[in-house]
């Protein structure tokens, strides 16, 4: 059987960081799902297909083949065979991939996926639902969270260093609007599964969490 972490929470909380981190920690594999979301995002923005026209998007789905690779133990993402992990961390593809996350087709395109990656190896899988509805079995499950200031200054120093930093406040508020629709779609919405550990990360380092997740672990 394998051991399977999941670690759920709004953006910016700082889980692909600490996932990854605890991954590589333990050599479990880390496994974003929220690229994934962003993948076939930015497939639909190419086609220029509007995420609230539920009947075009299904229409395309077919054709979108997502998949991953690990390239030094770093998840890439595949769309139709195309590496895309460079194009997806745009916030125009974050606001995309939440809009069309909160569509039923997209969620069941990528339930399978995600669940047999948990089946065949350990994993941290990180997203919204994971704990909810991906991983109901997760033997560790964590919401991590911070306040949106915080949130919004690491996004922003997230995107400073890849030299695509908008204004703090846009940003702020991409956040804000971004986890309202997560938290309040009627299928999946982010929410603290009832036997999640709560950690609120806004006064905690990279460090001091990965040692709260692996001693939570152990
Ligand atoms: O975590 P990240 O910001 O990359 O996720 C992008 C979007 O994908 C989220 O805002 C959310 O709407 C969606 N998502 C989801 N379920 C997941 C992971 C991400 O709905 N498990």
């Amino acid at each position: 059987m394998t051991y399977n972490i999941a670690i759920d929470g709004p953006a910016g909380a700082g889980k692909s960081t600490i996932a990854r981190r605890v991954a590589k920690e333990l050599s479990f594999i880390y496994v974003d799902t929220g690229a994934m979301y962003r993948t076939i995002a930015l497939s639909l923005l190419r086609s220029r297909i509007n995420a609230q026209n539920e009947t075009q998007v299904a229409e395309a789905l077919p054709e979108i083949q997502v998949s991953i690779a690990y390239q030094d133990g770093e998840q890439q993402m595949l769309l139709n065979g195309e590496n895309v992990s460079g194009l997806i961390r745009t916030e125009e593809v974050g606001n995309m991939a939440s809009k069309a996350a909160a569509l039923p087709c997209v969620r069941a395109k990528l339930l399978d996926l995600q669940k047999e990656l948990a089946r065949t190896h350990d994993v941290v899988m990180d997203g919204r639902d994971i704990g909810t509805n991906i991983l109901p079995e997760a033997q560790l499950k964590i919401y991590l969270t911070a306040s949106v200031d915080t949130r919004a200054a690491r996004r922003f120093r997230e995107l400073e260093e890849k030299g695509m930093a908008g204004s703090f406040e846009e940003i702020r508020e991409d956040i804000i609007q971004r986890d309202e629709q997560d938290m309040h779609r009627e299928i999946a919405p982010l929410m603290q599964a009832e036997d999640a550990i709560f950690l609120d990360s806004s006064d905690m380092t990279i460090d001091e969490v990965t040692e709260k997740i692996k001693s939570l672990c152990r």
